[in-house]
């Protein structure tokens, strides 16, 4: 239905929750997937596992904030895969503090992985997409990207600069026929989520906010970017998507 047969997809931070999740889906839709994280060990057993599942998949380390890491990891990729007509956006970091206090350094380095990494990324699999006539880009924000959020000094302005970056990938690369699309979870359960939240129970009385009435899933942030990702959104360029069970909307 997705028509992703055939298409090979780039998934950073994939072994991570969510980055996981969509490594999966995207596999499971039939796109081959190279699966790129910090972890090269981790990335490696995630994608053993597509594997075993039947699917086509390679993992490489890959430190999004280096140019050369991530050129290396493509051309890993590539190897294995063919060029990728799919990127997802997706490795990120929170560290937690209020504007006041974030020491500078901290500051650039969040930005190193949560928006420039995105770009450094973005223009490295360009030549790829080029080469297989276009492709689509989905980007993971985060509801922080247009409400401020507690303790998220750096975090949130980081994710408010994926949302334009996104946009303007848009508009400059759509004439090539590459496609950019954000994702923005509100809350969900992963490693990152429960760091954050660190006390028992936090996250499941902060779900009682949330109009859905749970905390979500990565799974369904796996079903958007799949369906960004796939030629069912032809036609869906800059757009954002929330997934947050509504939590914006409180
Ligand atoms: P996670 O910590 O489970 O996974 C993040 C992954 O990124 C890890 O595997 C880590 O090794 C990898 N990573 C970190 N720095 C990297 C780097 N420099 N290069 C390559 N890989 C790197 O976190 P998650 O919750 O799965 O988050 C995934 C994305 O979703 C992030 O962009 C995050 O900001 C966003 N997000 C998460 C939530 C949530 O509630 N969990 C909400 C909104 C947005």
């Amino acid at each position: 239905w997705l028509g992703l047969a055939g298409r090979v997809a780039i998934v950073t931070g994939a072994a991570g929750g969510i980055g996981s999740a969509i490594a999966a889906e995207l596999a499971g839709a039939g796109a081959a997937v190279g699966v790129l994280d910090l972890d090269g060990a981790a990335a490696e057993a995630v994608a053993a596992g597509l594997r075993a599942q039947g699917a086509k998949a390679a993992a490489a380390a890959c430190d999004t904030t280096n140019e050369a890491s991530i050129a290396a990891a493509l051309a890993a990729t590539r190897a294995a895969l063919g060029d990728a007509d799919i990127l997802v956006n997706n490795a990120g970091i929170l560290r937690p503090g209020p504007l006041s206090e974030i020491p500078i350094a901290q500051w650039n380095a969040l930005m190193a992985v949560n928006l420039t990494g995105y770009l450094a990324c973005a223009q490295a699999v360009r030549p790829q997409m080029l080469a297989r006539g276009g492709g689509a880009l989905v980007h993971i924000a985060s509801i922080a990207a247009t409400n401020p959020q507690p303790r998220s000094g750096a975090y949130s302005p980081s994710k408010a600069g994926v949302a334009m970056l996104s946009r303007q990938i848009a508009y400059e690369w759509g004439p090539d026929r590459i496609r950019s699309n954000v994702v923005s979870p509100g809350l969900i359960r992963t490693p990152l989520s429960e760091a954050f939240y660190q006390a028992p129970g936090v996250l499941e009385r902060r779900s009682e906010m949330v109009p859905a009435g749970r905390v979500g899933t990565p799974k369904d942030i796996a079903d958007a970017v799949t369906f960004l990702a796939s030629p069912r959104a032809a036609y869906v360029n800059g757009a954002e998507l929330l997934v947050d069970g509504g939590l914006d909307q409180v």
